[in-house]
């Protein structure tokens, strides 16, 4: 019993020390995660012609991506249950790309619309999730600039990781799919979101 709990603990670890390779490797590339996040960051604080309309798009995007994390949270699962349908199961969501931006798209506006008014909302098609959201009403109402850049980064950051590893990694390695268990993901989360709160303090 303890050799089992034992063994199942490294295999754990040994698994996380595998994820965080991944990420550090993506991390040497050309188009590294976190540089494609701050050149967004860039691009967005260029085309915006008031600080307002910067802040307002920092949160806007922040609340796009971190709905969109919770759908690769989705695949990941689906793949750690069946990765011997691995491969279906990328190629049925990056054609559901479409789609999924537009519902995406549209649960935005529905939580920006209830953080803008200080978690009030007459009823839309999202509200069984304004409380996911609950927490930056706080933060927009005090203009927190900083608590968004960190958002912002670190949630575009995960995705550019997210879209790395399900689509070159695990095509090219079935055996990652071991590691898109949900304990595992949170644990990359957890990473990458830490790794870009220390950068964004840099900047
Ligand atoms: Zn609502």
């Amino acid at each position: 019993m303890f050799n089992r709990i034992r063994k199942t603990n490294n295999e754990f670890d040994q698994g996380k020390k595998e994820l965080a390779k991944v990420f550090f490797e993506l991390e040497e590339f050309e188009d590294a995660p976190l540089k494609m996040a701050l050149s967004t960051y860039e691009s967005l604080r260029e085309s915006t012609k008031s600080s307002e309309d910067f802040f307002y798009y920092l949160i806007e995007d922040s609340i796009f991506t971190s709905l969109y994390a919770t759908f690769y949270e989705k695949i990941f699962q689906a793949i750690a249950s069946h990765p011997e349908r691995a491969l279906d199961l990328i190629d049925s969501f990056s054609a559901d790309v479409d789609e999924r931006e537009q519902i995406i798209a549209t649960q935005t506006q529905h939580h920006l619309n209830f953080v803008e008014n200080y978690g009030m909302c007459n009823g839309c098609s999202s509200c069984e999730f304004h409380q996911d959201v609950a927490e930056l009403i706080s933060y927009y109402q005090r203009g927190d600039i900083n608590f968004f850049t960190e958002l912002f980064l670190g949630m575009q950051t995960m995705q550019f990781a997210m879209e790395y590893f399900l689509y070159d990694y695990i095509p090219s390695n079935p055996a990652y799919a071991k590691l898109c268990g949900p304990e595992y993901i949170q644990y990359w989360r957890e990473l990458i979101y830490n790794y870009c709160k220390v950068k964004a303090r840099e900047l």
